[in-house]
C-alpha cells in the first residue's frame, strides 16, 4: 500500500498522549492531564484551534509566539507548496540558493545600519550564533545577561538564563554574568573590567514580560560601546510587528550590533531563524575562505523555510500586522487595566503592544487575601495557574503563566488578533475574576479540578 500519511493519522488517531509517554518525553503527556489542558486538536485557523469534539478555543499562546500571523495562514502555506510543487534543488551545499538570499536581502532591509544575516533554524541557534560571533569578534571570553533572561536551552543560550531551574546541574557554562534589568550601575561594574563581549537583552522579556525602564537601552548601548562591548538584542519573541514596531528595540532608538529572530518569521510552519548584524563583526567570523564553514548549520539555507520566511514577511506587511498589534494591544492594555480596578487581585498589567503580562498579588482587602493566601503560600504561580486553568476550561482560552515562580499570566495573541477577539478574552477573564473573588465559594472550590487531577484522582 505504501505510505499513506492521512489514512496513518486516521488509524492511530487519540495515541499521542501514550505515544508520548513511551517514546518521548513522560514528563509532557503527565503536566498537560494535571492541569486539564489534555485536548485532542484536530484542526487549527488563524487564531483558534479546534478539538475532536469540534469546541474552538482562542489561541493567545500562539506556539510561545511562533504564530504572529496565524496558524495555517493561506498565503505561507501557498509559499510552502509552490517551492515543493517546483522541485527545487535544495540544499546543495555547494551552492548560493536564490531564496536564502532573499530572505538576507528583507531581513537587513528592516534594519539599515545591519548589513549581514546568517539563516539557521530556531531561536536558541540564533543566539548561539551572536554568542559565538561577539565574542570572536571583540577577543572576549564573557557575556553579561539580564535577571528573567531567556535566549533558549542550547548551551551557550542556557548559560545566559536567568533562571537556575533550566541551568543547575548542567555545568561548567560558558563565563556569563547576570546583571538586573535596568540597572546601569551594575552594567558599568561590569563593561569597565575590559573583559566583556556583550550584553545580551530581550527588549520585552518573555519570562514575567518585564520592560527595562526607558532609557535603559540605550544608555546601555553607550555605556558598551565606550567600553569596547556589543549590544545584542534578542528579538526571538518580541520581534517582527508584536510590540507594535518591527523591533522591539525600536521603543528605545538603539541600534544594536546583533539581532536574533525566530517564532514569527516561521510563519508558524517551517522552522526559520537569523542572526544580523555588522558587517564588520561577520568579516571578522569569516574572514579567508579557510573560514567560510566556521560557523554553519546543515538545514540553514533550506528553501522551505526561506519562503516561509519571506511570506511571512510579506504578510506583515500586506496585513498590516504591525498596526494591528499596537491597536489591538493598546485595547487590551486598557481593558485589563480597568479590571485592575476593579479587582484587587490584580498588582500590575504590563507589556507592549500584543506581548503582555498581568501580575496577580496580596489582595488589598482582607475578604481577598484570605483567598489569596492559600493559594500562594501552596505553590507560588499556582492562582495564575488556576487563572489560566479557569480560562481553558471554562472559556476556551488558552494562555500561560509567564514563569513558574511569579504570579504572572501572559497573553501573547497572533498579531492578526481583531476587536471581537479581545473581547471575547476580557469577558472570560472577567467572569475568572468574579469567580475567584465569589466569597460564597470556598477558594479550593476553585482549585478543585487542578489539585484533584494533579493527586491522579480525575
Ligand atoms: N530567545 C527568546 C527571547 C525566546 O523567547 C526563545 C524561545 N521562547 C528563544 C530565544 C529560544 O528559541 P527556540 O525555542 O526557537 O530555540
Amino acid at each position: 500500500m505504501g505510505f499513506d500519511l492521512t489514512g496513518l493519522m486516521a488509524a492511530r488517531a487519540g495515541e499521542g498522549a501514550e505515544l508520548w509517554s513511551r517514546y518521548l518525553n513522560p514528563q509532557t503527556a503527565k503536566v498537560l492531564h494535571s492541569v486539564g489542558l489534555d485536548r485532542q486538536w484536530v484542526r487549527a485557523q488563524g487564531p483558534y484551534l479546534w478539538d475532536d469534539s469540534g469546541a474552538r478555543y482562542l489561541d493567545w499562546l500562539a506556539g510561545f509566539g511562533v504564530f504572529g500571523v496565524g496558524r495555517n495562514h493561506p498565503v505561507v502555506r501557498q509559499a510552502v507548496h509552490d517551492v515543493l510543487d517546483a522541485d527545487l534543488a535544495d540544499m546543495v551545499k555547494m551552492d548560493t540558493p536564490l531564496l536564502a538570499g532573499l530572505l538576507g536581502e528583507a531581513l537587513v532591509k528592516r534594519a539599515p545600519w545591519l548589513d549581514r544575516v546568517y539563516l539557521c533554524n530556531s531561536g536558541t541557534e540564533a543566539v548561539e550564533a551572536a554568542l559565538k560571533f561577539a565574542r570572536y569578534a571583540t577577543g572576549r571570553g564573557r557575556v553579561l545577561y539580564c535577571s528573567h533572561a531567556y535566549h533558549g536551552l542550547t548551551a551557550g543560550a542556557m548559560s545566559v538564563n536567568g533562571s537556575k531551574d533550566f541551568t543547575a546541574g548542567f555545568g561548567p557554562l560558558l563565563p556569563a554574568t547576570m546583571v538586573p534589568l535596568g540597572d546601569l550601575a551594575a552594567l558599568r561594574r561590569e563593561v569597565v573590567k575590559g573583559d566583556v563581549a556583550a550584553l545580551i537583552v530581550e527588549p520585552v522579556q518573555g519570562k514575567g514580560v518585564h520592560l527595562a525602564p526607558p532609557g535603559y537601552l540605550a544608555e546601555a548601548a553607550e555605556l558598551l560601546h565606550a567600553n569596547g562591548a556589543l549590544l545584542i538584542c534578542d528579538e526571538v519573541q518580541c520581534g517582527l510587528g508584536r510590540t507594535g514596531r518591527f523591533f522591539g528595540f525600536e521603543h528605545d532608538g538603539v541600534e544594536p550590533d546583533l539581532v536574533t529572530v525566530a517564532k514569527t518569521l516561521s510563519g508558524g510552519i517551517a522552522p526559520v531563524a537569523a542572526t544580523i548584524g555588522k558587517e564588520w563583526i561577520f568579516a571578522k567570523v569569516y574572514s579567508n575562505m579557510t573560514r567560510v564553514l566556521v560557523h554553519d548549520t546543515t538545514y540553514s539555507h533550506n528553501n522551505t523555510a526561506a519562503a516561509a520566511g519571506l511570506a511571512a514577511l510579506s504578510v506583515i506587511d500586506e496585513e498590516d500586522l504591525i498596526a494591528n498589534a499596537a491597536g489591538r494591544g493598546a485595547e487590551l492594555i486598557a481593558a485589563l487595566q480597568r479590571a485592575a480596578e476593579r479587582y484587587d487581585f490584580i498588582m500590575d498589567v504590563r507589556g507592549r503592544g500584543l506581548m503582555i503580562g498581568v501580575e496577580f498579588g496580596r489582595p488589598r482587602s482582607l475578604r481577598h487575601r484570605a483567598r489569596y493566601a492559600p493559594m500562594t503560600l501552596a505553590r507560588k504561580g499556582l492562582f495564575t495557574q488556576m487563572v489560566v486553568c479557569d480560562l481553558f476550561e471554562h472559556h476556551r482560552i488558552l494562555t500561560q503563566t509567564a514563569s513558574d515562580h511569579a504570579d504572572v499570566l501572559k497573553l501573547l495573541p497572533p498579531m492578526t488578533t481583531t476587536t471581537e477577539d479581545v473581547e471575547w478574552f476580557m469577558s472570560a477573564f472577567t467572569a475568572v475574576m468574579d469567580a475567584v473573588s465569589d466569597s460564597s465559594k470556598p477558594v479550593w472550590h476553585f482549585a478543585k479540578g487542578l489539585a484533584t487531577r494533579a493527586l491522579g484522582r480525575a
